[in-house]
């Protein structure tokens, strides 16, 4: 019995050969006479497509998921975590931004305080080596973001930051927030954030959103669900897409017009 099945299994594993054998030939006289190469290069997404370049190819966009590590930010309902909300959102908006073009660099991709090995506070040093990533040479425009949090439990929505003496940032804040408007129906408007640190040193136009109040029990709910994450993501990424294709023309290097 056994030395039956045997002889089966070799004659069975001889033709399994002969035919992959003619099948490879098969295909490899197809492709010869087909003349196509063998391997085709993906495109890639700073190729154009069509003649076209995507729309936000050359914008260099800095990222910048708040709080972090033992940085924990603001406590809300349900025992949610700033930091992890920050982050959620922000893996997300990168995700949305490289599709479109975009060169993405983040301040943090974990769960970890940054620092830049000098003196002060745990969180000047992780503030500090914040900033020289968003200011490094070559990045146009930075996003921070943020979740509220105040003892009552009645305010909500969805706010953008633009420090007051930078009329640029007001402009991107202007875009983000109006598409936040019509994504998650936030009724707030774009505010001057003066005495924030991050709008204060940003080197390139930048905003700080502020996602929505983690106190407001409802928005709390809302915002540690991955679908509302996805669509406050994209509400950014539209209001960036919306400044880049109105202001690209003074903020596009002469080295990146296509
Ligand atoms: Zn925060």
């Amino acid at each position: 019995m056994y030395g039956t099945q045997r002889v089966y299994r070799t004659q069975e594993k001889l033709s399994y050969r002969v035919f992959m054998l003619s099948l490879s030939f098969l295909v490899w006289s197809m492709w010869v006479k087909s003349g196509l190469p063998l391997f085709t290069q993906l495109s890639s997404a700073h190729e154009p497509i069509d003649g076209r370049f995507p729309p936000l190819s050359g914008l260099v966009i800095a990222i910048d998921p708040g709080h972090g590590g033992i940085d924990g930010g603001a406590v809300g309902y349900g025992g949610l975590i700033e930091k992890n909300l920050t982050l959620s959102i922000a893996l997300k908006l990168r995700d949305y931004l490289q599709q479109a073009g975009a060169v993405v660099i983040m301040t943090r991709e974990k769960d970890d305080m940054l620092s830049d090995g000098g003196g002060g506070t745990r969180k000047q040093r992780d503030m500090r080596a914040r900033m020289k990533i968003i200011n490094q040479p070559g990045v146009n425009l930075a996003i921070s973001i943020h979740l509220n949090s105040i003892p009552s439990p009645r305010w909500h929505g969805a706010e953008t930051f633009y420090h007051p003496e930078r009329q640029d940032a007001k402009a991107l804040a202007e875009h983000i927030q109006k598409r936040l408007k019509a994504h998650v129906f936030t009724d707030r408007a774009i505010k001057s954030g003066q005495d924030l640190f991050i709008l204060r040193m940003m080197e390139p136009v930048g905003v700080l959103v502020e996602a929505g109040y983690l106190s407001h029990p409802e928005e709390a709910r809302k915002l540690a669900d991955p679908v509302y994450q996805s669509l406050v993501a994209y509400a950014i990424y539209e209001g960036i897409l919306d400044f880049w294709q109105t202001h690209d023309d003074e903020m596009r290097k002469p080295q990146d017009v296509p």
